[in-house]
């Protein structure tokens, strides 16, 4: 039987695409057993400040940057007080770095201002610190303090959509309907397993189709090369940071 033979049609009721789409992260669970964020940090506040600086960047640049700037700014208060010619010198090659050190001491005054210093672990609190949207916020709350969230980056957005899982193209919307088809529980681990399938395999431009893991259930096999040889040229090898 080929592949294709053997490639899922789109599933006709909500019931089946539910069945499919919980089939395709276990697959995914397998293929990445050790899937996680690949921002460098050891605390919430690292982890907000690095997911801030890998907006338009990658974690491998911002991994880069933030050694010397958790040395040199370990609290909210140290951001809060920071000079911001030295800031923007140490995450320049992030890009945006203007905007970025706007956002990282605007946040440090924010946390000193209205949250004790800490990093709150709501997202309805998150999200009112500058430069923090829901992405940023479901970052830190899956990955700092353990409280699932769906990430719903550049791959996560567009893994969803080849899976059939949505046709929305608003990152909001999509959270919502992506997590309607999964238990919370594990919200946090399909957005590490999207991301990375996204970075290794199914990237944007071409999608090594032949050399995936999870092909016989996705309805979009086949928009990149299916030979085998082919596509095994197209994956990229991690770690990304
Ligand atoms: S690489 Fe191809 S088969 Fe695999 S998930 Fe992406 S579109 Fe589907």
């Amino acid at each position: 039987m080929t592949l294709e033979s053997r490639t899922a049609p789109t599933p006709s009721s909500r019931t089946a695409l539910v069945r499919r789409a919980r089939r395709i992260n276990r697959e995914l669970a397998l293929l990445y057993p050790d899937a996680h964020t690949e921002l460098n940090f050891t605390t919430p506040l690292e982890l907000l400040v690095a997911t801030i600086l890998s907006a338009q960047s990658t974690d491998h640049r911002v991994n880069m940057v933030t050694p010397v700037l958790f040395a040199r700014y370990r609290t909210a208060a140290d951001y809060a007080a920071a000079n911001r010619e030295d800031v923007e010198k140490i995450i320049e090659s992030t890009g945006f770095f203007r905007a970025k050190t706007t956002a990282i001491i605007g946040v440090g005054q924010a946390l000193c201002d209205r949250f004790g210093g800490e990093v709150p672990n709501r997202l309805k609190d998150l999200v009112t610190l500058p430069g923090v949207g829901r992405k940023t916020a479901n970052v830190v709350l899956g990955n700092a303090f353990g409280i699932p969230g769906i990430t719903v980056d550049t791959h996560f957005a567009r893994l969803a959509r080849r899976f059939g899982w949505t046709t929305q193209t608003d990152p909001d919307k999509i959270e919502s309907e992506v997590g309607a088809l999964f238990p919370r529980s594990e919200w946090t681990m399909l957005s590490h397993r999207l991301i990375w399938h996204g970075r290794r395999v199914c990237q944007a431009r071409r999608p090594a189709c032949g050399a995936c893991g999870v092909a016989r259930w996705c309805p979009s096999y086949g928009i990149g090369p299916t030979d085998p040889e082919v596509a095994r040229k197209l994956v990229k090898e991690g770690p990304f940071s």
